[in-house]
């Protein structure tokens, strides 16, 4: 992990392509989802049906404020170093599985050759 400014040629394999990607937990959101589902359920159960949804949409509310909190990651796709604190992360594009595989193929090769 590196921080630095402007990210156009990775300093350590020095390839030029990257995608961007929010560096946000999945998991943690699932985690989120199913806890505020399971709490809906109690409410609903508790204080009658018509509360489940309005206790469900505070929870993915909540998810997507979290997900949007979190700052963007700019990773190489040749040697998966990741940057922080790009300044001009939205000017680089998601990730993009055709670009991944022209790399797929040179990182086998160096984790065989180690
Ligand atoms: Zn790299």
């Amino acid at each position: 992990m590196i921080s630095g400014s402007h990210v156009d040629l990775c300093s350590r394999c020095g390839t030029t392509a990257f995608y961007v990607q929010k560096d946000f937990d999945q998991r943690l959101g699932c985690a989120i989802l199913a806890l505020g589902a399971a709490l809906a359920l109690g409410v609903s159960w508790r204080f009658g049906g018509i509360w489940f949804v309005p206790v469900l949409l505070a929870f993915a509310a909540a998810d997507l404020v979290l997900a949007r909190r979190v700052p963007p990651v700019v990773i190489c796709y040749q040697c998966d170093t990741e940057y922080r604190d790009v300044p001009d992360a939205s000017s680089v594009r998601a990730y993009d599985p055709h670009i991944a595989e022209r790399f797929a193929e040179t990182k086998t090769v160096r984790r065989m050759n180690p």
